[in-house]
């Protein structure tokens, strides 16, 4: 069976739900990663990796949603709650433009404080000031977010973000993209799968390019991971919007699920699978920042 789903793999052949599993479950980690890797140079033939310098900035760690697999939020009223300042948002693009970089990964915390006239006039101020500086900033739940906090429905949002400077959408706050997980996570009431999904489509059919990420081993079934990856592989199809898709494992430290974090090896095959099976994805990026260098 294994060979016979190896063979399909190196012919082009697009894995169904059960045969992905069969791989994820049975095969060998060096023959998934040649698998993969035979794909990945399928792909890109000239053999070059491309990325971009850019900085993560959260603008702000006061949120509302509070999912029990995060260790950054701090609640409404907290005193180690913050919110970045315009200036101090300014000085680390500088920061970044020294160091040779182009753009912001810019997401933070579901802050009931902050209305959609704050985002726009802090987009419009970097654009102002650094017109050819990109903003790929706020995640689908962060949308969603806006959208119920403005009353306005998600395209409204999006066409908003876009007209202040919004470049592309980064595709965190996916972690699995099952409701039952989710609920399990408390972050079911942040954004629902089809929620998650919905502000990509809408975003990709605007013109937006996005990301998609996945963040694993938490309450999940291997199922439910695959599940994940046909969920985005099958919007991709309707709209090709994805740029890359982005894994890394859950990182239990300071956590209220807490747990223990899954392996390097895990990380290799969850990786490996993604190439497989998210057949209509250009890239894959590594997490450095979860699963080091
Ligand atoms: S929405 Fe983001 S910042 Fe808020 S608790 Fe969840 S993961 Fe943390």
């Amino acid at each position: 069976m294994i060979d016979e789903l190896a063979l399909k793999v190196r012919n082009g052949g697009r894995l169904e739900r059960a045969e992905a599993l069969e791989l994820y479950l049975h095969a060998p980690t060096p023959l998934l990663g040649c698998l993969a890797d035979e794909v990945r140079a399928r792909k890109h033939p000239e053999g070059i990796v491309t990325y971009i310098i850019d900085r993560n900035v959260n603008y702000t760690n006061i949120c509302v949603a509070r999912c029990n697999f995060c260790a950054f939020y701090r609640p409404v009223g907290s005193t180690e709650g913050y919110v970045l300042g315009f200036e101090e948002i300014f000085r680390k693009i500088d920061e970044t433009i020294a160091l040779g970089g182009g753009q912001l990964l810019l997401q933070g915390g579901h802050n009931p404080d902050l209305p959609i006239e704050w985002y726009e006039d802090l987009f419009k101020a970097v654009k102002e000031r650094y017109p050819a500086f990109r903003l790929h900033a706020l995640s689908p739940p962060e949308v969603v977010h806006l959208s119920r906090m403005s009353r306005l429905p998600v395209p409204q949002v999006i066409e908003r973000l876009i007209g202040a400077g919004l470049d592309s959408i980064p595709g965190g706050g996916a972690e699995i993209l099952v409701d039952r997980v989710r609920k399990l996570l408390n972050c079911y009431g942040k954004a629902t799968a089809d929620e998650w999904l919905g502000v990509m489509r809408h975003a990709h059919q605007m013109g937006l390019r996005t990301t998609a990420t996945m963040m694993y081993g938490t309450v999940e079934t291997v199922e439910e991971r695959l599940e994940h990856l046909f969920r985005l592989r099958e919007v991709q199809d309707e709209t090709g919007g994805f740029t890359a898709f982005i894994t890394w494992s859950f990182q239990p430290d300071h956590t209220e699920l807490g747990g223990v974090e899954a392996t390097g090896v895990e990380y290799l095959r969850t990786l490996a699978i993604a190439r497989l099976v998210l057949d209509n994805f250009d890239n894959l990026q590594a997490s450095w920042v979860t699963q080091g260098g």
